[in-house]
């Protein structure tokens, strides 16, 4: 199969020559589990503090299509709910607090008896009963993104950071789950080529892999180039394929779904045993930590507990990542929990985060060369420091995939990613604060429109009403007719009543008022003399 290297990237020491030990990290008194992610909807909770769980109890359900179901890791009782900072500082999210019992209770999904005959919509419900979202460190819903109808499907194994090795362990431990994932998928899209891509040193992973799927030639294994970043979805879409995704849209947009294999591990242990996403694997390494392992840690496990199962800090630990070396943000505290989207925890020492005096820009263009994203980072740089968004929207700021290259690069030490970082969070907030004002106003405009719309219809009401009272026919009781003229005799008094209309009431007015002028009221008797 031809590859189609990709612009830019760097050639990094992997720190990855020995394959790390594997263990299960044990059971934390007490798990911290997150409804939502940063930032985004937090799910529906269906429990109570009090509530006693097992582990795969069902705790929330999402609000939207773009969020996925919680369920408990472990046995316990749900100690509090509230919201926590997690690793990713956006926002703090409302997260469940279980206090684990020990005891490992366990409930699953019914499982699904034969994968490969049933409907893909049940099998996308069971992805999506199971929360199963991308465990590559995006964390996007897996059945939105398998929702949709695609010819090729790319199984990501390429994981490129430095010292990660999460995705190697897995493909190594768990190759058949990968292999009938994959196959799951392949029948939910309708893909008729599934790709499954690891960089080439990782040779273990690929003998494992080749070993699952026998003499079967459904799917196809192929090895990438360990030129950071190789996984990156758009980097390793267009290395397979020669295919660029357009910026600003999924890549299902040219057909193509890309899946990392944890995801389609956890997607076949979904299925096929009904098993919800309670785990994940995690690397803990760097020269910060005492002994690297990878962990298969219960979600909601805070880092403190693993770093101490990994024999924890070395003297000299400086800075503690979630993530890789490149990719990584930075942490003020271990208090965090591991979720869905940890990948690794990475613990520098002071050696390596020494900090180097950031000198000028010198314009030597090394940051654009190395770029995987062809953007303009020096441009960008300056476009986010004078805060011109309007220009960094221009450099297409938001296509950036945060690789931090262009940092590692630069020989002015101008940490390039950090800004960038700022300027997407400034753009985040900007357009919620425009929406937020959008929402008010048409909330202003709607209730003005409501009231002059009132206004107007009781204005109407009463001149209608107005209208009616002044052609309506006026009923007049007349008890007492007009006197007889002389020498004619008196008319029985009746009392039928009388139907006059309007014109005839005025003209009785004008007849009264006639009469009054025809007879003037007698003068006063004079008063009588006091005197006589
Ligand atoms: S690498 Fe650094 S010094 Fe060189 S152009 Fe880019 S920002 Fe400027
Ligand atoms: S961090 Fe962004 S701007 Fe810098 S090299 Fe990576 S994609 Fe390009």
């Amino acid at each position: 199969m031809p590859l189609y290297p990709f612009p830019g990237g760097l050639r990094l020491p992997a720190g990855k020559d020995t394959l790390p030990p594997f263990a299960v990290c044990p059971l934390p008194e007490r798990l911290i589990v997150p409804l939502g992610p940063p930032g985004g909807p937090a799910a529906f909770c269906r429990v109570a503090p009090g509530q006693p769980v097992r582990r795969g109890t069902r705790l929330a359900d999402p609000l939207d299509a773009a969020g996925a179901a919680v369920h408990a890791p472990a046995a316990g009782v749900v100690a509090a709910i509230g919201p926590r900072v997690l690793a990713d500082p956006k926002a703090p999210v409302r997260c469940v607090e279980i206090l684990v019992d020990g005891t490992d209770a366990r409930e699953t999904l019914p499982p699904v008896e034969s994968p490969f005959d049933a409907d893909p919509a049940e099998l996308l419900q069971r992805i999506r009963d199971a929360g199963i979202v991308g465990l590559g460190g995006a964390g996007f819903p897996t059945a939105i993104k398998a929702g949709t109808p695609c010819r090729h499907l790319i199984v990501n194994g390429a994981e490129c950071e430095p010292l990660v090795q999460s995705d190697d362990t897995l493909m190594r431990r768990q190759a058949a789950d990968v292999i009938a994932g994959a196959r799951v998928l392949a029948r939910i899209t309708g893909a008729s080529e599934v790709t499954i891509a690891l960089e080439d040193r990782l040779t273990a992973a690929r003998a494992a892999l080749a070993e699952a799927l026998g003499a079967n030639t459904d799917l196809r294994i192929v090895t990438v180039p360990s030129i950071y970043p190789s996984g990156g979805e758009r980097q390793l879409i267009y290395s397979l394929t020669g295919q660029e995704v357009p910026g600003g849209q999924p890549a299902t947009a040219i057909g193509i779904l890309c899946q990392n294999v944890a995801t389609v591990a956890a997607v076949w242990r979904a299925v096929r045993h009904g098993e919800p996403l309670t785990a994940r694997l995690v690397t803990v390494a760097g020269r910060g930590v005492m002994r690297p392992t990878v962990f298969e840690v219960r979600l909601g496990t805070p880092f403190e507990w693993v770093i101490t199962q990994a024999g924890g800090y070395a003297p000299d630990a400086a800075r503690l990542l979630e993530g890789g070396p490149m990719m990584g943000i930075a942490q003020p505290h271990d208090a965090i929990p591991v979720t869905k989207t940890t990948t690794a925890i990475v613990v520098q020492t002071t050696s390596e985060t020494a900090p180097a005096m950031e000198q000028p820009c010198i314009r030597c263009g090394e940051c654009a060369r190395v770029c995987p994203v062809r953007l303009m980072p020096q441009q960008l740089l300056t476009a986010v420091r004078r805060e011109d968004w309007a220009q960094t929207q221009a450099l297409a700021l938001r296509d950036c995939i945060e690789c931090g290259c262009c940092s590692h690069v630069c020989p002015s030490h101008i940490p390039l990613v950090d800004w960038y970082r700022f300027g997407k969070a400034e753009l985040d907030r900007r357009i919620d604060t425009r929406q937020r004002a959008d929402r008010s106003r048409a909330l202003f405009l709607g209730r003005t429109q409501r009231l002059e719309r009132e206004q107007a219809e009781r204005v109407a009401r009463v001149a209608a009403r107005k209208e009616s009272l002044a052609q309506a026919a006026v009923v007049v009781t007349v008890e007492t007719p007009s006197a007889p003229a002389a020498g004619e005799p008196s008319p029985a008094p009746s009392t039928a009543p009388r139907t006059m209309d309007k014109a005839a009431v005025l003209a009785a007015i004008a007849r009264g008022k006639a009469r009054k002028a025809a007879n003037p009221p007698r003068p006063a008797p004079p008063a009588p003399d006091e005197d006589a």
